[in-house]
């Protein structure tokens, strides 16, 4: 069922310490945001299942240790652009994962003033089957007002129903966590901060910015 896990290890707290801060260039920018998905990986391999197996050392003895099966059953989709580095991180713990790529856009044109919530445009959608038995994770690092990434959902979805279905985001909100679990009960939503507000122009106060801006360039 749904949940939200803040990840509070001190040194996902100084990472994002630093993504937020204006003097941080691009490079350490994606830096720090592969850093963030190799440490959300391994927060995300917490919570799998394990299960014990012996082996047998050079020394010819035999030692029990444990195996994590659904390391071989992980889809990962990366919500373009801003995705791209939490998701290098990621698959540096889930090797083994299918990839998929959403391509979604903001209609800042149809945004209606006080609204919180905007209309989302997915452009592309490349996604592998998904199988009840696999684990989805859906990269976005910003979840702000929870637009985007419930239209991803909405689309990723229609390529089947995994057994769980998880969120890795940086910053989220309040307002958008509550609009995804409204939406979709079963979510699992992993972040490093909840921030307290959403400007007018939808971004995440005190936030980092445009994620995708200060991983690769503005416009
Ligand atoms: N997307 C961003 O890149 N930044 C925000 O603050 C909100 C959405």
């Amino acid at each position: 069922m749904g949940r939200v896990i803040v990840i509070d290890h001190p040194l996902a707290q100084a990472i994002l310490t630093t993504l937020r801060d204006k003097n941080t260039k691009q490079i350490e920018f994606r830096k720090g945001l592969v850093r963030l998905g190799r440490l959300m990986g391994y927060e995300i391999v917490k919570s799998m299942d394990v299960e014990t197996v012996e082996i047998e050392t050079p020394l010819g003895v035999k030692a029990k240790g444990v195996r994590i099966r659904d390391l071989d059953h992980i889809v990962i989709i990366q919500v373009l652009r801003a995705a791209m580095p939490l998701v290098e991180g990621l698959v540096k713990i889930f090797a083994n994962a299918r990839m998929g790529v959403v391509s979604a856009r903001r209609v800042e044109e149809s945004h209606k003033p006080g609204s919180l919530d905007f209309d989302i445009e997915i452009t592309y959608v490349k996604v592998p089957k998904i199988f009840e038995d696999d684990m989805l994770i859906v990269a976005d690092p910003m979840l702000a007002t929870g637009s985007t990434i419930t239209s991803v959902l909405k689309h990723v979805l229609k390529y089947g129903i995994p057994k769980r279905t998880i969120i890795a985001s940086v910053i989220a909100t309040k307002y958008g966590i509550e609009r995804v679990l409204r939406e979709y009960p079963f979510a699992e939503i992993y972040t490093v901060a909840i921030d307290p507000e959403i400007n007018e122009k939808g971004y995440i106060v005190p936030g980092l910015g445009d994620a995708g801006d200060r991983a690769f360039g503005g416009p």
